[in-house]
């Protein structure tokens, strides 16, 4: 199993792709998010991580991404990003601990019995999406004054800006599918019909 990778090369293997376009979740044109950028990439958001097959896939993929950050909690802001939370710390070795946020008004919130898996741990942060950075920023300050270290963000695909505080986000789909500011926006420079405007 490599530990090391050139980040040029696709971190997701051919099979999830394949799986995703049939299967109808993930969707190429021009399209323009709520985050002001714009990507060739769609994806069916309530049904991507439906089938544990894909999921498991996709969170291997993420897993083999910081295989070497020697982590031992995952933690997700979303119920979303739970379930892959699960996968990717499950496919970690040694296997980390996961924590997720229950929201409480509205603000993500961690159990006080769960602080421990944080406070002074190397914890990898994990949304399945993450759209306008609002959520992953807030849950990042959150994890940060529990006294966490926060040793990277990952996600299935970031469509908005490559650093969340002063941390990259990793998006799986975005070595493939990048979000572009809508004024660097390759399509739009080569003349694409206007972009399907995405509520989120
Ligand atoms: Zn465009």
């Amino acid at each position: 199993m490599a530990r090391t990778m050139d980040h040029r090369e696709s971190t997701l293997d051919r099979t999830i792709l394949d799986h995703l376009k049939r299967d109808g979740l993930l969707t190429e044109g021009h399209f323009a998010y709520r985050s002001g950028r714009h990507s060739a990439l769609h994806l069916d958001r309530d049904r991507l991580l439906a089938d544990p097959g894909a999921a498991s896939r996709m969170g291997y993929a993420l897993a083999k991404r910081f295989f070497n950050d020697h982590l031992h909690t995952v933690a997700s802001p979303s119920i979303w990003g739970a379930g892959l939370a699960q996968w990717v710390a499950y496919f970690l070795d040694p296997r980390a601990k996961v924590v997720y946020a229950t929201p409480r008004d509205g603000q993500p919130t961690i159990a006080p019995r769960l602080e421990s898996l944080i406070a002074g741990q190397r914890v990898l942060l994990i949304d399945n999406l993450i759209m306008s950075g609002a959520t992953m920023g807030r849950f990042d300050e959150l994890i940060t004054g529990l006294g966490g270290e926060v040793i990277g963000i990952g996600a299935l695909w970031n469509a908005t800006e490559p650093t969340i505080g002063t941390e990259p986000v990793f998006g799986l789909l975005n070595e493939l599918y990048e979000a572009f500011p809508a004024a660097s926006c390759p399509l739009c420079a080569a003349g694409a019909s206007e972009p399907v405007e995405i509520p989120y």
